[in-house]
């Protein structure tokens, strides 16, 4: 079992998930980063006492290393520092920051020889070609986090042998407007979006899972990780998200994963595999549950779903290209400046606009993102001037 830890994201909802479970497990952290919550960052590098210490944010890193200048903790800050806190320490780095900035750290930790504990999606979507190569190139362990992604990877641990993975099938809960159409879901406030009915996440996941944007970055992410392709994956809803996924064997036998909802368990299995340890989490109260649902996922009324599966078959910058347009469509939402379902129209655009096809280096994937998010912006700047125009006139 792995010893110590390097956590990017550690302020985040998986970020001190992570750490309860190091606490628990007895692991030792050396390096912690975030974006710019330095008053819980430097709670969390009293409490672990790591090495070094990331912040995003320039302004914000300088106020903690002043904070914690009575301590031996080294304190960087920007694109560089998140880099060393993924390259030099940890016997495993825990991806649990958001969106594709997670993409650079994830392979220089690889480069390194570390283990992932990869929770991250977004660098799966936007790298995937990249980063499964480089696992091959340096023999490193990816251990998912997402519990679907985590379900199928203990199924095929159990199988012991991946070549008779005939289709994965995917569960999704169908997020907090399951059963709704389109018009329904016009004018939903970002409160009432990230009010998920069974898991409680960072609020930019929670409005993936209401758009099942989310399920469609799960879709790209399960490609890249299992080696299969996009026809051999299935997405179904189960509302009561007690399957976490499935494997179809060639011989039509299917293995499955279950538990509560509670993402302790696929964080815990990361950090413990090839073990298990015991945890508080109970297993689920099945004559309590009586019946499990299943349903086809509603490609109409939740087009972000398809479009990821369209960007999977497609490949070149597609993905790379939805994610940025979604990362940027959906903060916007959260801020107010956008509705909930310019979320799709903006990622719709955006990638039958901007996609490019064929292999793509680290290099034009980051000038895709790049060129996806300034053109969001300037879609969303064009919209509110109109509704401005409209107003006053
Ligand atoms: P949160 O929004 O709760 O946390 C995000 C974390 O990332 C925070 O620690 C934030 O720091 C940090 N962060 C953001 N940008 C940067 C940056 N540029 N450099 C360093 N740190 C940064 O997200 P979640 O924990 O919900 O999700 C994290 C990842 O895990 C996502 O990719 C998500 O899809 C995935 N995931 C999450 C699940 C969940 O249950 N939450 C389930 C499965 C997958 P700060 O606090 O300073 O802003
Ligand atoms: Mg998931």
């Amino acid at each position: 079992m792995i010893k110590s830890l390097s956590v990017l994201g550690c302020t985040g909802s998986i970020g001190t998930q992570t750490l309860d479970a190091a606490r628990q497990l007895g692991l030792r952290v050396e390096a912690l980063a975030a974006h710019s919550n330095i008053k819980l960052l430097e709670a969390q590098a009293r409490e672990f006492k790591p090495r070094f210490v990331a912040v995003y944010e320039e302004e914000a890193a300088r106020a903690l290393k002043r904070a914690l200048a009575d301590t031996e903790i080294a304190v960087a800050s920007g694109a560089g520092g998140l880099k060393d806190a993924a390259e030099h320490f940890g016997d495993c780095v825990v991806t649990a920051l958001s969106g594709a900035v997670g993409l650079r750290p994830t392979l220089a930790a690889m480069r390194a020889g570390r283990r992932i504990a990869l929770a991250n999606k977004e660098t799966l979507v936007c790298g995937g070609s990249l980063v499964m190569a480089r696992a091959k190139e340096t023999g490193t362990e990816i251990i998912p986090v997402d519990s679907e992604h985590s379900a199928i990877f203990q199924c095929l641990a159990a199988q012991g042998d991946r070549r008779c993975l005939k289709r994965i099938i995917l569960t999704g809960s169908g997020g907090p407007f399951r059963g709704k159409v389109l018009a329904e879901m016009e004018g939903v406030t970002p409160k009432r979006a990230i009010r998920h009915p069974n898991w409680k996440m960072g609020a930019k996941i929670s409005v993936d899972s209401a758009t099942l944007m989310n399920k469609g970055l799960e879709f790209i992410e399960a490609m890249h990780l299992f080696g299969v392709s996009p026809e051999q994956i299935e997405v179904i809803i189960h509302p009561e998200s007690i399957i976490h996924s499935m494997a179809v064997f060639d011989d039509g036998c299917v293995m499955a994963q279950l538990g509560v909802p509670d993402m302790k368990l696929p964080i815990r299995y990361a950090l413990t595999y090839p073990e298990r340890a015991e945890s508080d989490v109970p297993a689920p109260d099945f004559a309590q549950l009586g019946k499990l649902h299943f349903f086809e996922p509603d490609l109409t009324n939740f087009p972000c779903l398809k479009l990821a599966m369209d960007c999977a078959k497609f490949g070149g910058t597609a993905s790379a290209v939805m994610n940025a347009a979604n990362e940027k469509a959906v903060a916007a939402f959260l801020s107010g400046e956008t509705d909930f379902l310019s979320i799709y129209e903006l990622a719709y655009e955006a990638v039958s606009k901007l996609s490019s096809p064929g292999q793509s280096s680290l290099e034009e994937i980051e000038e895709a993102d790049f060129e996806t998010r300034a053109f969001v912006r300037a879609r969303i700047r064009e919209e509110r001037g109109r509704e401005q125009f409209l107003i006053e006139n």
